[in-house]
């Protein structure tokens, strides 16, 4: 790659050589993407969609698709919405050239949709034309006191089939216009967030199949896609040959499986972690470097399980803990097929599985 050449190039090119690890990148614009392609990595292992709803011309559909009283009202946003995701994912695919990307459905804690103030219901109602009374009494129904253990991941699926249908549908002809017009062979990998059931995979997943085979249909085109889940909360890692009956591919989300293994909050625990290193109770940190007796436990006995029920299933880690050295040298040993990074972290994980590689063997 460009950004690797001289020496480092060449130390690159021999750990490539010797790593089993695949490196895919954590990436939701195709600007991350053709960076971490740069850094050589060789797929997109988690495509985050949360942030392509916050773009501001989106906005008020998105609050009227969350604040809808009703499927149609629902529906009609998101079919302003459609275009839009269409046109991300075809961005995405050509970024990322004939590597394999892996795109999850919505995972927001639903609060970062709704509005916060008064002011802004009152702003909300005359944009988008509906009566300030019923969006506040919508937005008040839909508070929740702890939204990281709410309306998130599948569980939105489930309740509003039709945000996956439109996710589905852009995903599918973002593919079909880009096998198109560049002649690619792309195989879309569709993740299915927050799982810890396999009913509730399997409620998800007969959406988002019933839309994909629909839109071929139409469209008059058929090729492979894959439909996978991530495996983030404890209880999906317990369970994880009855979920691999409903999932083509597991991808451990190891910084929600690291808050709900621990019960510590990913997004305001720094304080304690500190106090807790100080004082010797944590080595390291472990929203880090995966917790190989505890969180790692956990992955390790899933993967055994997923294999038990499915001996191809597809195995990768899309966690923060994807991109630190003795976490990939972990996942390595456990027999994953590959870790997925932030784009800066590729060069890092590329030299980690080549060391992980060395040092199984000896
Ligand atoms: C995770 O939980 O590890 C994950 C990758 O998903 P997110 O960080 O988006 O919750
Ligand atoms: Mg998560």
């Amino acid at each position: 790659p460009p950004e690797l050449s001289g020496d480092f190039g060449t130390i690159m090119q021999w750990a490539d050589e010797i790593r089993t690890l695949k490196i895919r990148t954590n990436a939701d614009n195709p600007r991350d993407a053709k960076q971490a392609v740069d850094f050589g990595a060789e797929g997109i292992g988690l495509c985050r969609t949360e942030h392509m709803f916050f773009e501001e011309e989106r906005i008020p559909a998105v609050r009227r698709m969350i604040l809808a009283d009703s499927e149609e009202e629902r529906r009609e946003a998101l079919s302003f919405l459609l275009p839009y995701q269409k046109s991300d994912f075809k961005g995405i695919y050509e970024a990322m050239g004939d590597r394999p990307v892996t795109i999850r459905l919505l995972d927001p804690p639903l609060h970062e949709f709704l509005p916060h103030t008064d002011e802004e219901i009152k702003q909300l109602s005359a944009q988008i034309n509906v009566p300030y009374e019923k969006l506040a009494k919508k937005t008040e129904e839909l508070h929740e006191f702890n939204p990281m253990l709410g309306h998130r991941g599948c569980r939105l699926a489930v309740t509003y089939p039709e945000i996956a249908e439109m996710q589905a549908e852009a995903i599918i002809m973002a593919a079909i216009e880009v096998r198109k017009e560049q002649g690619l062979d792309i195989v879309p990998e569709i993740m299915i967030p927050l799982v810890g059931l396999k009913k509730e995979l399997a409620d998800v997943k007969a959406t988002v199949v019933q839309t994909v085979e629909k839109v071929m249909e139409r469209e008059g085109v058929k090729f492979d896609y894959l439909i996978g889940t991530m495996i983030e909360i404890p209880r999906a890692a317990l369970t994880a040959d009855e979920i691999a009956e409903e999932a083509e591919f597991f991808s451990f989300g190891t910084n929600d499986l690291t808050q709900m293994t621990f019960g510590f909050s990913r997004d305001d625990t720094g304080q304690i972690i500190r106090e807790y290193r100080d004082k010797g109770i944590f080595d390291d940190d472990p929203f880090q470097s995966i917790d190989q007796v505890g969180v790692g436990q956990l992955v390790k006995m899933a993967v055994e399980k997923g294999k038990a029920t499915r001996p191809n299933i597809k195995l990768g880690i899309c966690g923060e803990h994807g991109g630190d050295p003795k976490s990939i040298e972990f996942c390595h040993n456990i027999g994953l097929q590959y870790v997925s990074c932030s784009p800066f972290r590729v060069p890092i994980a590329r030299l980690a599985a080549a060391q992980a590689a060395v040092k199984a063997e000896k």
